[in-house]
Protein backbone atom coordinates (compact mmCIF):
# COMPACT_ATOMS: atom_id res chain seq x y z
CA UNK A 1 0.00 0.00 0.00
CA UNK A 2 1.22 4.09 -0.66
CA UNK A 3 -0.64 6.72 1.29
CA UNK A 4 -1.72 9.27 -1.06
CA UNK A 5 -0.03 12.03 -1.11
CA UNK A 6 -1.96 15.72 -0.05
CA UNK A 7 -0.65 18.08 -1.95
CA UNK A 8 -0.25 21.49 0.41
CA UNK A 9 1.09 23.60 -2.68
CA UNK A 10 -2.47 23.07 -4.28
CA UNK A 11 -4.52 23.35 -0.79
CA UNK A 12 -2.54 26.77 -0.31
CA UNK A 13 -3.18 28.21 -3.63
CA UNK A 14 -6.45 27.15 -3.37
CA UNK A 15 -7.17 28.60 -0.22
CA UNK A 16 -4.93 32.01 -1.68
CA UNK A 17 -7.25 32.32 -4.51
CA UNK A 18 -10.54 32.21 -2.02
CA UNK A 19 -8.82 35.01 0.12
CA UNK A 20 -8.22 37.08 -2.86
CA UNK A 21 -11.66 36.93 -4.27
CA UNK A 22 -13.21 37.42 -0.90
CA UNK A 23 -10.70 40.75 -0.37
CA UNK A 24 -12.08 42.27 -3.76
CA UNK A 25 -15.62 41.38 -2.49
CA UNK A 26 -14.89 43.06 0.69
CA UNK A 27 -13.06 46.22 -1.55
CA UNK A 28 -16.16 46.22 -3.50
CA UNK A 29 -18.97 45.89 -1.65
CA UNK A 30 -17.47 47.91 1.62
CA UNK A 31 -14.54 49.94 0.87
CA UNK A 32 -12.17 47.66 3.16
CA UNK A 33 -8.96 47.04 2.49
CA UNK A 34 -7.87 44.00 4.62
CA UNK A 35 -3.87 45.37 5.73
CA UNK A 36 -1.22 43.43 7.41
CA UNK A 37 2.05 44.77 9.20
CA UNK A 38 4.53 42.64 10.14
CA UNK A 39 7.17 42.95 12.38
CA UNK A 40 10.93 42.00 12.26
CA UNK A 41 13.73 42.34 14.78
CA UNK A 42 17.21 41.58 13.41
CA UNK A 43 18.69 39.95 10.72
CA UNK A 44 17.98 36.33 11.10
CA UNK A 45 18.20 35.10 7.24
CA UNK A 46 15.18 32.01 7.56
CA UNK A 47 13.16 34.65 9.51
CA UNK A 48 14.00 36.97 6.49
CA UNK A 49 12.44 34.85 3.86
CA UNK A 50 9.32 34.45 5.88
CA UNK A 51 8.76 37.84 6.11
CA UNK A 52 9.19 38.68 2.44
CA UNK A 53 6.78 35.73 1.40
CA UNK A 54 3.52 36.97 3.65
CA UNK A 55 4.90 40.45 2.19
CA UNK A 56 4.61 39.27 -1.63
CA UNK A 57 1.85 36.75 -0.64
CA UNK A 58 -0.45 39.78 1.22
CA UNK A 59 0.11 41.75 -1.66
CA UNK A 60 -0.60 38.83 -4.03
CA UNK A 61 -4.09 38.64 -2.18
CA UNK A 62 -4.81 42.06 -2.94
CA UNK A 63 -4.60 43.24 1.06
CA UNK A 64 -1.87 46.22 2.00
CA UNK A 65 1.31 44.69 3.40
CA UNK A 66 2.95 46.58 6.05
CA UNK A 67 6.70 45.81 7.11
CA UNK A 68 8.50 47.30 10.02
CA UNK A 69 12.37 46.02 10.35
CA UNK A 70 13.75 46.88 13.72
CA UNK A 71 17.80 46.62 14.75
CA UNK A 72 18.35 43.69 16.78
CA UNK A 73 19.56 46.19 19.55
CA UNK A 74 16.17 47.76 19.86
CA UNK A 75 14.89 48.53 22.99
CA UNK A 76 11.57 46.66 24.01
CA UNK A 77 9.50 50.24 24.74
CA UNK A 78 10.46 51.68 21.70
CA UNK A 79 9.07 48.00 20.29
CA UNK A 80 5.71 48.38 22.48
CA UNK A 81 5.74 51.52 21.11
CA UNK A 82 5.77 50.60 17.81
CA UNK A 83 2.92 48.11 18.58
CA UNK A 84 0.77 50.53 19.90
CA UNK A 85 0.51 52.29 16.94
CA UNK A 86 0.14 49.20 14.82
CA UNK A 87 -2.97 48.78 17.52
CA UNK A 88 -4.18 52.53 17.13
CA UNK A 89 -3.40 52.37 12.97
CA UNK A 90 -7.44 51.82 11.34
CA UNK A 91 -5.61 50.93 7.90
CA UNK A 92 -3.81 48.11 10.09
CA UNK A 93 -6.07 44.58 10.99
CA UNK A 94 -3.43 42.44 11.50
CA UNK A 95 -0.10 42.26 13.65
CA UNK A 96 2.67 40.20 13.19
CA UNK A 97 5.42 39.89 15.30
CA UNK A 98 7.89 37.71 13.64
CA UNK A 99 9.48 35.09 16.30
CA UNK A 100 11.83 34.35 17.53
CA UNK A 101 13.31 37.32 18.92
CA UNK A 102 16.47 38.55 20.40
CA UNK A 103 16.95 37.40 23.97
CA UNK A 104 16.88 40.76 25.57
CA UNK A 105 13.14 41.38 24.69
CA UNK A 106 10.29 39.45 26.37
CA UNK A 107 8.25 37.65 24.04
CA UNK A 108 5.23 37.43 26.30
CA UNK A 109 5.70 41.06 26.99
CA UNK A 110 5.52 42.15 23.08
CA UNK A 111 2.37 39.24 22.28
CA UNK A 112 0.39 40.25 25.49
CA UNK A 113 0.42 44.17 24.02
CA UNK A 114 -1.19 42.97 20.57
CA UNK A 115 -4.71 44.23 20.61
CA UNK A 116 -6.12 40.83 20.24
CA UNK A 117 -8.54 41.54 17.76
CA UNK A 118 -5.73 41.91 15.18
CA UNK A 119 -3.64 39.51 16.48
CA UNK A 120 -3.09 37.46 13.66
CA UNK A 121 -0.82 34.57 15.09
CA UNK A 122 -3.22 34.21 17.78
CA UNK A 123 -1.02 33.98 20.52
CA UNK A 124 -2.66 36.51 22.38
CA UNK A 125 -3.53 34.62 26.16
CA UNK A 126 -7.34 36.18 24.77
CA UNK A 127 -7.11 34.18 21.88
CA UNK A 128 -5.45 31.01 23.59
CA UNK A 129 -8.22 31.48 26.23
CA UNK A 130 -11.26 31.89 24.19
CA UNK A 131 -9.76 28.88 21.86
CA UNK A 132 -9.65 26.85 24.68
CA UNK A 133 -12.87 27.52 25.84
CA UNK A 134 -14.53 26.59 22.89
CA UNK A 135 -15.39 30.46 21.10
CA UNK A 136 -14.81 32.33 18.30
CA UNK A 137 -11.37 33.44 18.19
CA UNK A 138 -8.41 33.95 15.93
CA UNK A 139 -6.33 30.59 16.35
CA UNK A 140 -2.82 30.19 14.93
CA UNK A 141 -2.17 29.61 11.36
CA UNK A 142 -0.27 26.17 11.33
CA UNK A 143 -3.01 24.74 13.27
CA UNK A 144 -5.65 26.06 11.50
CA UNK A 145 -4.05 24.57 7.91
CA UNK A 146 -3.43 21.10 9.36
CA UNK A 147 -7.08 21.18 10.11
CA UNK A 148 -7.95 22.21 6.50
CA UNK A 149 -5.41 19.34 5.01
CA UNK A 150 -7.00 16.82 7.42
CA UNK A 151 -10.15 18.09 5.96
CA UNK A 152 -9.49 17.56 2.47
CA UNK A 153 -8.59 13.88 3.33
CA UNK A 154 -12.04 13.24 5.65
CA UNK A 155 -14.55 15.82 5.48
CA UNK A 156 -15.70 15.13 9.11
CA UNK A 157 -12.83 14.54 11.80
CA UNK A 158 -15.88 13.29 14.13
CA UNK A 159 -15.19 10.30 16.41
CA UNK A 160 -11.89 10.33 15.00
CA UNK A 161 -8.88 9.21 17.09
CA UNK A 162 -6.49 11.95 16.80
CA UNK A 163 -3.14 12.11 17.97
CA UNK A 164 -0.96 15.20 18.58
CA UNK A 165 2.87 14.60 19.45
CA UNK A 166 3.85 18.24 20.67
CA UNK A 167 2.63 20.78 23.22
CA UNK A 168 3.82 24.12 22.17
CA UNK A 169 1.62 27.12 22.56
CA UNK A 170 2.32 28.12 18.40
CA UNK A 171 1.34 24.14 17.31
CA UNK A 172 0.36 20.97 19.42
CA UNK A 173 -2.01 23.09 22.20
CA UNK A 174 -4.14 25.30 19.74
CA UNK A 175 -4.44 22.31 16.99
CA UNK A 176 -5.66 20.33 20.73
CA UNK A 177 -8.66 23.01 20.63
CA UNK A 178 -9.23 23.04 17.07
CA UNK A 179 -9.44 19.38 16.61
CA UNK A 180 -11.85 19.07 19.87
CA UNK A 181 -14.28 21.31 17.95
CA UNK A 182 -14.03 19.38 15.35
CA UNK A 183 -15.04 16.40 17.58
CA UNK A 184 -12.51 14.64 17.34
CA UNK A 185 -11.33 12.34 20.42
CA UNK A 186 -7.68 13.83 20.72
CA UNK A 187 -4.61 12.67 22.70
CA UNK A 188 -1.22 15.34 23.16
CA UNK A 189 1.70 13.75 23.84
CA UNK A 190 5.33 15.22 24.90
CA UNK A 191 9.01 14.47 25.91
CA UNK A 192 7.64 12.79 28.70
CA UNK A 193 4.62 10.55 27.20
CA UNK A 194 5.14 6.80 27.59
CA UNK A 195 5.05 4.77 25.00
CA UNK A 196 4.46 6.91 22.28
CA UNK A 197 4.55 4.32 19.12
CA UNK A 198 1.76 2.46 21.08
CA UNK A 199 -0.16 6.07 21.42
CA UNK A 200 0.44 6.68 17.85
CA UNK A 201 -0.54 3.34 17.01
CA UNK A 202 -4.39 3.82 17.84
CA UNK A 203 -4.67 6.68 16.26
CA UNK A 204 -7.06 7.66 12.42
CA UNK A 205 -5.31 10.89 12.82
CA UNK A 206 -1.56 11.64 13.77
CA UNK A 207 0.29 15.08 13.61
CA UNK A 208 4.14 15.44 14.29
CA UNK A 209 5.11 18.44 15.97
CA UNK A 210 7.90 17.81 17.75
CA UNK A 211 11.00 19.57 15.68
CA UNK A 212 13.38 15.81 15.80
CA UNK A 213 14.30 14.77 11.99
CA UNK A 214 12.56 11.51 11.13
CA UNK A 215 11.34 10.89 14.66
CA UNK A 216 8.01 9.15 14.34
CA UNK A 217 8.69 5.95 12.45
CA UNK A 218 6.77 4.23 9.93
CA UNK A 219 5.66 1.00 12.30
CA UNK A 220 4.51 3.63 15.01
CA UNK A 221 1.53 4.29 11.74
CA UNK A 222 -1.48 2.39 11.93
CA UNK A 223 -2.25 1.03 8.38
CA UNK A 224 -4.64 3.73 6.62
CA UNK A 225 -4.03 6.62 9.28
CA UNK A 226 -3.49 10.20 8.12
CA UNK A 227 -0.41 11.74 8.72
CA UNK A 228 0.10 15.63 9.05
CA UNK A 229 3.80 16.19 9.17
CA UNK A 230 4.19 19.77 10.81
CA UNK A 231 8.45 19.44 11.32
CA UNK A 232 10.54 21.50 9.49
CA UNK A 233 13.94 20.32 10.29
CA UNK A 234 17.37 21.00 8.11
CA UNK A 235 20.00 18.41 7.82
CA UNK A 236 23.15 19.00 6.58
CA UNK A 237 23.23 17.90 2.60
CA UNK A 238 25.37 14.72 1.08
CA UNK A 239 28.52 15.49 0.63
CA UNK A 240 28.10 19.26 2.30
CA UNK A 241 26.00 20.23 -0.48
CA UNK A 242 22.28 22.37 -0.34
CA UNK A 243 20.99 21.41 3.03
CA UNK A 244 17.60 18.78 2.87
CA UNK A 245 14.22 19.93 4.89
CA UNK A 246 12.89 16.78 6.65
CA UNK A 247 9.76 16.82 8.95
CA UNK A 248 9.09 14.85 12.02
CA UNK A 249 7.98 11.18 10.38
CA UNK A 250 10.32 9.21 8.40
CA UNK A 251 8.21 9.90 5.15
CA UNK A 252 9.96 6.74 3.53
CA UNK A 253 8.89 4.42 5.73
CA UNK A 254 5.38 6.34 7.03
CA UNK A 255 4.34 6.45 2.93
CA UNK A 256 4.32 2.79 2.97
CA UNK A 257 1.52 2.36 5.67
CA UNK A 258 -0.57 5.23 5.98
CA UNK A 259 -3.92 6.35 3.75
CA UNK A 260 -2.60 9.92 3.11
CA UNK A 261 0.31 11.74 4.09
CA UNK A 262 1.63 15.26 3.77
CA UNK A 263 5.41 15.98 2.29
CA UNK A 264 8.02 18.15 3.40
CA UNK A 265 8.38 20.45 1.96
CA UNK A 266 5.32 21.19 0.29
CA UNK A 267 2.56 20.00 3.36
CA UNK A 268 2.01 22.12 6.11
CA UNK A 269 4.38 24.74 5.32
CA UNK A 270 2.76 26.04 2.38
CA UNK A 271 -0.70 26.36 4.47
CA UNK A 272 0.80 28.52 7.27
CA UNK A 273 0.97 31.86 5.13
CA UNK A 274 -2.23 30.87 3.40
CA UNK A 275 -4.04 30.80 6.88
CA UNK A 276 -2.66 34.28 8.09
CA UNK A 277 -4.18 35.81 4.86
CA UNK A 278 -7.38 34.31 6.14
CA UNK A 279 -7.18 35.35 9.79
CA UNK A 280 -6.09 39.06 8.41
CA UNK A 281 -9.23 39.16 6.23
CA UNK A 282 -11.16 37.53 9.21
CA UNK A 283 -9.63 40.50 11.35
CA UNK A 284 -10.41 43.20 9.14
CA UNK A 285 -14.22 41.87 8.83
CA UNK A 286 -14.42 41.29 12.28
CA UNK A 287 -12.77 44.93 13.54
CA UNK A 288 -15.23 46.94 10.33
CA UNK A 289 -18.45 45.12 11.89
CA UNK A 290 -18.93 43.02 8.85
CA UNK A 291 -20.10 38.83 9.00
CA UNK A 292 -17.39 36.23 8.73
CA UNK A 293 -16.21 36.37 5.60
CA UNK A 294 -16.81 32.98 3.22
CA UNK A 295 -13.33 31.83 3.94
P1 LIG B 1 8.66 23.38 20.20
O1 LIG B 1 10.10 23.09 20.36
O2 LIG B 1 8.10 24.62 20.78
O3 LIG B 1 7.83 22.16 20.82
C1 LIG B 1 8.20 20.84 20.56
C2 LIG B 1 7.28 19.90 21.28
O4 LIG B 1 7.70 18.56 21.00
C3 LIG B 1 7.29 20.06 22.82
O5 LIG B 1 5.98 20.01 23.32
C4 LIG B 1 8.11 18.86 23.29
O6 LIG B 1 7.69 18.32 24.52
C5 LIG B 1 7.80 17.84 22.21
N1 LIG B 1 8.86 16.85 22.13
C6 LIG B 1 10.20 17.08 22.05
N2 LIG B 1 10.87 15.91 22.01
C7 LIG B 1 9.93 14.93 22.07
C8 LIG B 1 9.99 13.52 22.07
N3 LIG B 1 11.16 12.86 22.02
N4 LIG B 1 8.83 12.83 22.15
C9 LIG B 1 7.65 13.48 22.21
N5 LIG B 1 7.53 14.83 22.19
C10 LIG B 1 8.67 15.52 22.14
O7 LIG B 1 8.37 23.28 18.65
P2 LIG B 1 7.18 23.91 17.75
O8 LIG B 1 5.87 23.37 18.20
O9 LIG B 1 7.34 25.37 17.62
O10 LIG B 1 7.56 23.27 16.34
C11 LIG B 1 7.55 21.86 16.14
C12 LIG B 1 8.05 21.58 14.73
O11 LIG B 1 7.17 22.19 13.80
C13 LIG B 1 9.43 22.16 14.40
O12 LIG B 1 10.08 21.28 13.50
C14 LIG B 1 9.13 23.47 13.69
O13 LIG B 1 10.16 23.85 12.81
C15 LIG B 1 7.88 23.09 12.94
N6 LIG B 1 7.01 24.22 12.63
C16 LIG B 1 6.54 24.27 11.36
C17 LIG B 1 5.69 25.28 10.99
C18 LIG B 1 5.17 25.27 9.60
O14 LIG B 1 4.74 26.31 9.11
N7 LIG B 1 5.13 24.11 8.94
C19 LIG B 1 5.30 26.36 11.91
C20 LIG B 1 5.76 26.13 13.27
C21 LIG B 1 6.61 25.11 13.59
P3 LIG B 1 7.83 19.12 25.93
O15 LIG B 1 6.71 20.12 25.92
O16 LIG B 1 7.66 18.05 26.94
O17 LIG B 1 9.19 19.76 25.92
Amino acid sequence: MTASIIDGKAIAAELRARVASEVARVKRDHKLLPGLAVVLVGNDPASEVYVRSKHKQTQDAGMASFEHKLPTDVSQDDLLALIGTLNRDPAVHGILVQLPLPKSIHTETIINAIDPAKDVDGLHPNNAGRLAGGFAALAPCTPLGCIILSKSVHTSLEGMNAIVIGRSNLVGRPLLQLLLNENATVTIAHSRSRDLPKLTARADLVFAAVGKPEMVRGDWIKPGATVIDVGINRLPGADGGKPRLVGDVAFHEAVKVAGAITPVPGGVGQMTVACLLVNTLRAACAIAGLPKPGV
